[in-house]
């Protein structure tokens, strides 16, 4: 009997994951497939508990239900727990464990990418839900400090103090000039929707003299696929990676807890891929 994978959201229309998950079903040959479901949020317990009453294998869950979603579950995993919320349910035998796989589907992407975490050092621009998700990952994945900067200080603090204990440290972006860790910086991560569509000739300032020149410059915005920051680091010789990596990495994940099968993580890339322009 065909397994099914629901998608819990509010809206639903216009997610990849039915492209990209539907993909891997057909290129890994398993019967399984996954379906959109939109759910207002008034409804989402009796959507959680229909997981169980209809014997989904899970679900993956997107905005707004991703923190509401954890009081309805049976166990949270520590990962999600310190990420505060969930993005894949797991069915087992009707005990729901809710999962996060952004951030780990972010290192995903830099192992696919031949980028090396551990010992690192990171600078993260911006501290909203993706920040603090990939910094679990790459905390999680051995790197040595993750910065975190935002545009005030109290923001960055409250994403760091989830890490207590950890190497990951609050930065006013104003102040990183003057602060040294620029030239420290291994891996640059833009965290803030600067440059997404439509605003595509926006891009997060910083000061390129002081960068280390060597540093790998990520982009979480995926829309464009090649944003103006990335174009731009490119062009002063920088490796860069794009944000489509992260989101085929969260879904890849997700799809191995679901089927406990290796995911074709090119064909879910190429699934992502296809929707959005270059530039
Ligand atoms: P969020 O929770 O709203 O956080 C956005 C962060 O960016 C906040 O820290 C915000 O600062 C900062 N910011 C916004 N505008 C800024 C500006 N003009 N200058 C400086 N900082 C600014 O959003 P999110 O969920 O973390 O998502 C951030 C971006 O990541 C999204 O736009 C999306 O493109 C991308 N994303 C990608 C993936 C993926 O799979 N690749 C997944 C999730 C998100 P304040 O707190 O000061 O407002």
């Amino acid at each position: 009997m065909t397994k099914v994978a629901g998608l819990f959201g509010w809206p639903v229309e216009h997610s990849l994951s039915p492209g990209m998950q539907n993909a891997a079903f057909a290129a890994a040959e398993l019967d399984y497939t996954y379906v959109p479901f939109a759910v207002p949020p008034a409804r989402l317990a009796e959507a959680v508990q229909a997981i169980r009453a209809l014997g989904l294998v899970g679900a993956n869950v997107t905005i707004p239900h991703k923190i509401e979603v954890m009081q309805y579950l049976d166990e949270i995993t520590e990962n999600a727990r310190r990420i505060g919320a969930v993005n894949t349910i797991v069915n087992q035998n009707g005990y729901l464990i809710g999962h996060n796989t952004d951030g780990d589907g972010f290192i995903h992407s830099l192992r696919e990418q031949a980028v090396a975490v551990v010992g690192r050092q990171i600078l993260m621009l911006g501290a909203g839900g993706a920040a603090r998700a990939v910094a679990a990952g790459l905390l999680a994945a051995g790197c040595s400090k993750v910065i975190v900067a935002a545009r005030a200080l109290e923001r960055a603090q409250e994403l760091t103090q989830h890490f207590t204990g950890m190497p990951v440290e609050a930065q006013l972006w104003s102040d990183l000039d003057e602060s040294g860790l620029l030239q420290k910086t291994d891996i640059l991560i833009n965290a803030t929707p600067l440059g997404m569509s439509p605003h595509t000739d926006q891009m997060p300032s910083i000061n390129w003299e002081l960068l280390n020149p060597t540093a790998v410059i990520c982009d979480l915005v995926y829309n464009p696929l090649v944003t103006q920051f990335l174009r731009y680091a490119s062009q002063r010789g920088h490796k860069v990676i794009t944000g489509e990596g992260m989101l085929a990495g969260q879904g890849a994940l997700a799809f191995q807890l679901w089927t406990g099968k290796t995911a074709p993580f090119s064909i879910m890339l190429s699934a992502v891929q296809q929707h959005f322009p270059i530039f």
